[in-house]
């Protein structure tokens, strides 16, 4: 049976469409009109979000884990209920993102991944669309709680035996630019299709230009493990919030960046380059208590993940950092909507993501003005309401 999705607003990446009207065949959007253009379909079931806005499900590009599993496990169990987790919260896609672990083990964690991202076909909330590496490309200074012993000074022979070992399914690295052969690799890995994200890093602003100049095109969660923004030496934050063409990460839970801090990112980022993400990790949506992070124990209370003391990813969902920003920046939901799916999408290059078209999964959130998800649709079907 057709269904048939209706609310106040569409957002779409060229504007705002009032009244629309999404009819979902199966799990596929049919058509996408405005009330007054399209014809209902006879015997179709409503889903009525009037009073809301509907948009594409978000896109998340770092994301460890959730619901008590991270994605190094590489089991279809693990990556099940962290899809299902999501789709709750949202999030209709993410890359999944590895930690610095021992070579053999991150080989094993990306050959199990890609194996379950070619065998699992439905996909309970958001689908996997591709691996990020955080690490092991990263500077001892700024390791963040990345192991120090399984830090690599970039190789591309290491960098292709990680991206064979993920069957070509990676699309975005964080690399430290001061790091010697860091721009021999960017140029390797941006001919590969793989994107290049500074960060877990001490670079100066002129390292992060070299990297710019060699292909890389974003800051990795900007403002956390890196250089503070300092008004002589602005490292690669200065170089990110001042390069209108640079893309940048952020953790928009209160914690990892201050309110403040998150203004004037905004200010310079914007809608056309501002990404958010939740870097989080197991716990994310559990109980406080201790988790894993790749190979790491992590303890977590009061809404901070920490190991010795370090912040260790974040319990933060998409939808949840969406709310934050309204209430951080007085933003629209409309202006700040590209944040959560077109600008990642085009910074990893996936271009099929990030948008509403006939043809692709009905997977659609609906949202109040102060960002409150109101429904998550998974394939047509709502899986959350708010
Ligand atoms: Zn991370």
């Amino acid at each position: 049976m057709q269904k048939v999705i209706v609310a106040s607003w569409l957002w779409t990446e060229t504007g705002m469409l009032p009244e629309p009207m999404i009819v979902v065949d199966e799990d596929r959007i049919l058509s996408i009109t405005s009330r007054q253009d399209g014809e209902m379909p006879r015997d179709a079931a409503i889903l009525d979000y009037s009073g809301s806005m509907i948009a594409p499900a978000f896109l998340d590009v770092h994301i460890h884990g959730c619901a008590g599993h991270d994605v190094m496990e590489g089991s279809s169990d693990a990556l099940l209920a962290i899809s299902r987790f999501l789709g709750q919260h949202g999030t209709g896609s993410f890359l999944a993102t590895t930690v610095t672990a021992p070579l053999d083990v991150t080989m094993k964690s990306l050959s199990n991944l890609a194996r379950q991202l070619r065998l699992i076909h439905e996909w309970p909330g958001a689908m996997a669309c591709g691996v990020h590496l955080e690490g092991p490309f990263l500077s001892h200074a700024k390791r963040g709680v990345h192991p120090v012993e399984d830090l690599r000074e970039p190789s591309i022979e290491i960098f292709d035996q990680l991206f064979e070992a993920a069957d070509g399914m990676v699309r975005l690295m964080t690399l430290a630019p001061e790091l010697p052969g860091a721009e021999a690799l960017t140029r390797h890995a941006t001919q590969r299709g793989v994107r290049v994200s500074m960060g877990h890093s001490n670079a100066t602003a002129a390292e992060a230009e070299r990297l710019i100049h060699a292909g890389a095109t974003s800051a990795t969660h900007t403002f956390n493990a890196m250089r503070s923004l300092d008004h002589r030496e602005p490292g690669i934050a200065g170089v990110v919030l001042s390069e209108s063409a640079l893309f940048a990460e952020l953790i928009c839970d209160g914690i990892h960046v201050d309110p403040r801090m998150v203004q004037l990112w905004w200010r310079l980022k914007g809608s056309q380059r501002g990404i958010l993400v939740t870097d989080a990790m197991a716990a994310t949506g559990m109980p406080d208590g201790e988790y894993r992070l790749g190979g790491m124990l992590v303890q977590v209370a009061n809404g901070r993940a920490t190991a010795n003391g370090v912040l260790a990813g974040s319990v933060l969902t998409l939808d949840q950092a969406l709310k934050n920003m309204i209430a951080f920046t007085g933003a629209g939901l409309a202006e700040l909507l590209p944040l959560l799916t077109r600008n990642p999408a085009q910074m990893i290059g996936v271009e099929e993501r990030g948008y509403l078209s006939p043809g692709k999964r009905a997977d659609i959130v609906a949202l109040a003005d102060d960002g409150r998800l109101i429904a998550s649709l998974v394939g047509g079907v709502p899986v959350a309401r708010g």
